[in-house]
């Protein structure tokens, strides 16, 4: 196949990371007979030190032109100044909303290598294997807010359309289908109106569409707990932007290390943009020692999702596992023990996948 992959390096780490992704998608390409054509572009604080802008109007064509995007990280002190005219996470968020990727989705995966990483026990998240879809474009985040003209009352308003729950909940759904067929979704409906709408739209579409699906509800409250205790017994997860801004980040520590997850964030159509769910990490960067995996790891989401290549992707996946198996660790994750260079674990990755 030939697909064409806009790469957003960004700052702080971003180009060690993605530098290494590349080099594992090159890999996938000579091992499977693939041309990809992979492109670097600016955003962030270097886009805004070079235009001006953190999202400069050729880095966007040519995302929207592309089949798959994957970025790095963006950020950093240089670009931190609150009276700036702009900042390096606004060519993020502008990106979500320019290709309207409506859907971020967050596999949260604990390597059986790495659980002692973890800061629970390892007889609760020893074969954790979650995938979240959190809605990204609407809820709370994007409702109307305001404050009181005396300052002493302010107000955010949460809502969902019916349209908005329906395609997030069929993501989900076609999700679930494609892996152990159980979808939980998540909401507060024993006190939110909102929650009660997205609860009936959710019920909806799974009885009309996917009655074959072991499908559950858990409020908001208990599902923070759930997690801590028994996460091992959810497979796909389906809520709103809120709570899944939350839940997703306490579910990120299940596996112990920032350095080892990927995510993907997705519309209807278009090119998906992936990435590692850790930031720009500018007290490591330029120093070889970042660990690349998650980003090689949102790499294998992106064969999956936008190009379609299972195989590919598990190929990748398989590589992943098989370096953590030899021993081999970036500092983040080596609990004090013997390290190796992002370039080195990127090498190994590469080797891996390659077949040789
Ligand atoms: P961070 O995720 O960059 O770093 C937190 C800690 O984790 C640091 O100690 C860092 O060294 C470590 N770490 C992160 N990724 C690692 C990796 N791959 N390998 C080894 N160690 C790793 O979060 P922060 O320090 O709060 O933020 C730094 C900058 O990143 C800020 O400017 C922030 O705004 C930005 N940020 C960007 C994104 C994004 O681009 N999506 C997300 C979060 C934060």
């Amino acid at each position: 196949m030939k697909a064409s992959i806009v790469l957003l390096p960004g700052d702080g780490i971003g180009p060690e990371i993605v530098r290494e992704a590349w080099r594992t998608l090159e890999a996938v390409a000579a091992r499977f007979g693939h041309v990809f054509t992979m492109e670097e572009r600016p955003i962030g604080g270097g886009a805004i030190d070079a235009f001006g802008d953190p999202l400069p109007q050729s880095t966007l064509d040519a995302c929207r032109d592309a089949d798959a995007i994957l970025l790095g990280a963006v950020g950093g002190p240089k670009w931190d100044d609150p009276n700036a005219k702009t900042r390096p996470e606004a060519g993020l968020l502008s990106i979500r909303k320019e290709l309207g990727l409506f859907a971020n989705l967050r596999p949260i995966t604990t390597h059986r290598q790495l659980v002692a990483a973890s800061p629970l026990r390892p007889d609760i998240i020893d074969g954790v294997d979650i995938l979240f879809f959190r809605e990204l474009t609407g809820g709370i985040y994007f409702g109307k807010s305001e404050r009181s003209d005396d300052g002493l009352t302010a107000s955010s308003t949460m809502t969902y359309s019916t349209p908005e729950i329906e395609r997030i909940v069929r993501l989900a759904a076609d999700a679930a289908r494609g892996r152990r067929g159980k979808l939980t979704s998540v909401d507060k409906a024993n006190v939110l109106e909102v929650s009660r709408h997205w609860r009936r739209v959710a019920a909806d579409v799974v009885s009309t569409d996917y009655p074959d699906l072991d499908y559950e509800v858990v409020l908001v409250d208990a599902m923070a707990m759930h997690l801590l205790s028994r996460p091992r017994d959810f497979d796909v997860v389906v809520t709103g932007n809120m709570f899944g801004d939350i839940l997703t980040d306490e579910a990120s520590m299940l596996p112990g290390s920032l350095g080892m997850l990927p995510s993907a964030s997705l519309g209807s159509d278009g090119p998906g943009l992936y990435e590692p769910i850790h930031g720009s990490a500018p007290d490591i960067a330029g120093k070889n020692v970042a660990n690349p995996l998650a980003t090689i790891l949102a790499a294998a989401m992106a064969l999956r999702h936008s190009l379609n290549l299972e195989i590919e992707a598990s190929t990748v996946e398989t590589a992943v596992d098989q370096v953590l198996d030899d021993g081999l660790r970036t500092g983040d994750i080596a609990a004090g023990g013997p390290t190796v260079s992002t370039s080195e674990m990127g090498d190994a990755v590469a080797r891996y996948v390659a077949g040789t």
